[in-house]
């Protein structure tokens, strides 16, 4: 896959929508809610793998991650975030961001992909949920 046909690069992404650009990635919030406030930050540019990134903008993608990742934790106060970055099947780097609650949905075990194509949500508990997170970004 490359740029052209990928839906990070082409701003086609339709399991998450866009919270934010910060400095080197671009923030989503994915349309499966069921662990509140999960996330996508995607790096800038078509990357498939950390290394292949100039060490500075790994470093600002570093620094957008722990961004994100604090803003969702003063937004929700979730017991845990988990992080994922696999894409065997989807080469742009990008991490998972994944604030999960005790006794909640997948708690003491690995997230489950859940990229769903419609909000899980009703609208404005997905709005609120967005200006929640833009609110501590
Ligand atoms: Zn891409």
């Amino acid at each position: 896959m490359d740029a052209s046909e990928c839906r990070y690069c082409q701003d086609t992404v339709d399991w998450a929508e866009k919270v934010a650009d910060l400095s080197a990635s671009t923030l989503y919030l994915t349309k499966d809610q069921s662990n509140k406030g999960r996330c996508i930050l995607a790096v800038k540019g078509h990357h498939g793998e950390p290394f292949q990134l100039p060490d500075q903008e790994w470093a600002a993608f570093s620094a957008d991650l722990r961004r994100a990742a604090k803003a969702l934790n003063s937004a929700f106060k979730p017991d845990k975030i988990n992080y994922g970055a696999y894409g065997d099947t989807y080469p742009h780097f990008h991490f998972h961001i994944v604030p999960k609650y005790r006794g909640g949905k997948s708690w003491g075990g690995p997230f489950d992909m859940n990229l769903a194509p419609q909000r899980t949500v009703p609208d404005a508990e997905f709005e609120s949920i967005i200006a929640e997170i833009k609110k501590y970004l």
